[in-house]
């Protein structure tokens, strides 16, 4: 049985929907839990409450688990990294899953509509894994979880602020993967997919009632176990599948010919550009930069 006995964890958001699943399923394992939530509305308009973590605290200690409620936003993430050091005087587990929605059509989509959705969750994940890392950075262990999107990965209508927001987080997971290495600090993102407040208005009830978040949290809880070594990853989760998402290249093609190279060149060579007959996977910025460089210099890549 995995479990987190001794280990203090921050699960941002986690009054609601996937985060409570967490903060229940980490505190049944014997961690020590934050429950951050700071009880907004879904789109961050409408007041505060502390009602969200404090029932969800409640719940865990009624189960004989240990955990504290902390109500500050993810953009005050030094708090938040706070609670965790003053109660339980350390900081194991970071899982950046607060979030809201502010879905318009491009054209729509204000500045403030693209700033609350960055600030949360972009600059909110960013503000509190700093706060987070030379802890973790000091007792050489961390794990931390970023909570992308499908939206992200694959683009979704009326979600241009969140879709990029989401992509930005895989991005920094996989540099602070990089940054940890020699720390013992393993970083991965998951894009879930589960019932939740911010699903229930856009998916059929029948289909809600296949993705429980609890369908989720085990991926979550097995990434952040102290033997596991993942790190870098992307993870699709719901429904009770979980797969491993990479990015994929076409084996491409030299399209310049001597010095030159025209948009001619580029045209004439597109089908062999296109083609993902021979995908390529690289698994650091070296290897695909060497790869481009070698290729072009037409020795045969190494990879
Ligand atoms: P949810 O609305 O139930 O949970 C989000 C929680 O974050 C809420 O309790 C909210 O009060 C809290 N929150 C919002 N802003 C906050 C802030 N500034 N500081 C602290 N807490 C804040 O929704 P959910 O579906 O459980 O979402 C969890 C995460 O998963 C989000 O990042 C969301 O974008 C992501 N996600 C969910 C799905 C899905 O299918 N449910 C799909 C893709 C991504």
């Amino acid at each position: 049985m995995l479990k987190f006995n001794d280990k203090v964890v921050i699960v941002t958001g986690a009054g609601g929907g996937l985060g409570k699943a967490y903060a229940l399923a980490f505190a049944e394992r014997g961690a020590k839990v934050v429950v951050n939530d700071l009880g907004g509305g879904m789109t961050s308009e409408g007041g505060k409450s502390s009602r969200a973590a404090d029932l969800v605290v409640e719940e865990i200690r009624a189960k004989n688990g240990i955990a504290v409620a902390n109500y500050d936003s993810v953009e005050e993430g030094e708090k938040i990294v706070q609670t965790a050091l003053d109660n339980f005087g350390r900081i194991d587990i970071l899982i950046n899953n607060a979030g809201i929605l502010r879905d318009k059509s491009f054209t729509r989509t204000s500045d403030i509509d693209w700033d609350l959705i960055h600030r949360v969750h972009l600059r909110g994940s960013f503000l509190i894994t700093r706060a987070a890392w030379p802890h973790m950075q000091k007792n050489k262990f961390g794990r931390i979880i970023m909570t992308s999107s499908g939206a992200g990965i694959y683009g979704n209508f009326g979600q241009a602020n969140y879709s990029a927001a989401k992509l930005g987080l895989v991005g920094l997971s996989n540099t602070l993967a990089i940054e940890g290495k020699k720390y013992n600090i393993k970083c991965n993102s998951i894009a879930p997919v589960a019932r939740s407040r911010l699903t229930q208005t856009v998916m059929p009830e029948d289909i809600l009632d296949v993705l429980k978040p609890e369908y989720v949290s085990p991926l979550v809880l097995y990434l952040c176990h102290e033997d596991t070594e993942e790190t870098g990853s992307l993870f699709e989760v719901g429904g009770g599948w979980v797969g491993k998402v990479r990015w994929q290249k076409s084996s491409g093609a030299i399209v310049k010919k001597g010095d030159s190279m025209t948009p001619e060149d580029v045209k004439s060579k597109w089908t062999e550009i296109t083609s993902f007959t021979n995908p390529i996977y690289h698994a650091s910025i070296g290897e695909a930069t060497n790869h481009c460089i070698s290729s072009s210099s037409g020795d045969s890549p190494s990879s």
